[in-house]
């Protein structure tokens, strides 16, 4: 389907069949599992597991908008219902993919809805006590949560507003360019922004901080 030769049509006649290479196992084969047989079947032989049970096709919504995983920027259409991510597929039309997606951006939407997404900025226990954001003292604890159990943000953070967050930024980078100068700063961005994040980034690094510090995940 993408070049990696791993399905093909077996047999003859009545006993032809879609297969693997001497019908193995996928994993034994050269499939990457980027899931495009899956988008492109005619009969729905194929289908995502995640949208089995989750209603009919037309009752689906769909939005399209680029992959965040990489630079390339696919475009992709996610099908929702109920604000719930059913399944991605590439979109279809002129675009830089085609209707080929990789396995990130084909299955890795999960962490949209999931339950341990950040939706809003956090600020360690401590110093949310000491702004009076909150009336319990915290301390780090000497013992790592890892050795205990799994850790919760909650044990450590607390959910604030964006514009406390912001404040709060901007008032620790006041005191730090006081104390230390601009050159105490480092800023690193990343491929999964846009160009325009990226761009505003570095001028507000250059132009409000001051510092030639900054890097991108690129070429690291
Ligand atoms: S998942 Fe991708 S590589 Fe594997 S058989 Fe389907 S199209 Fe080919
Ligand atoms: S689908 Fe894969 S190749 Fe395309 S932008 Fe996303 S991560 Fe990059």
């Amino acid at each position: 389907m993408i070049g990696a030769n791993a399905i093909e049509v077996v047999g003859r006649g009545f006993t032809s069949h879609v297969a693997t290479p001497f019908d193995g196992p996928m994993i034994d084969s050269s499939c990457v599992f980027c899931g495009t047989c899956v988008q492109v079947c005619p009969t729905a032989a194929l289908l995502p597991v995640a949208r089995l049970g989750k209603g009919r096709e037309w009752e689906l919504k769909r939005t399209k908008t680029t992959c965040g995983y990489c630079g390339v920027g696919c475009q992709v259409s996610y099908a929702q219902k109920n604000g719930e991510i059913l399944y991605a597929e590439g979109a279809p039309g002129p675009s830089v993919n085609g209707e080929t997606l990789c396995t990130k951006g084909r299955f890795g939407w999960d962490f949209a809805s999931h339950k341990d997404r950040l939706t809003s900025p956090m600020l360690r226990r401590d110093l949310a006590y000491e702004m009076g954001i909150t009336d319990e003292p915290w301390e780090l604890s000497d013992k790592s949560p890892l050795a205990v159990r799994k850790p919760d943000v909650n044990d450590s953070f607390v959910p604030i507003d964006w514009d406390t967050a912001l404040n709060l930024v901007g008032e620790k980078f006041a005191e730090t360019a006081k104390a230390h100068g601009p050159d105490a700063f480092m800023g690193l961005s990343s491929a999964r922004c846009t160009n325009e994040d990226n761009y505003i980034f570095q001028k507000f690094m250059r132009a409000a901080l001051g510092t030639n510090n900054l890097d991108h995940c690129a070429r690291l």
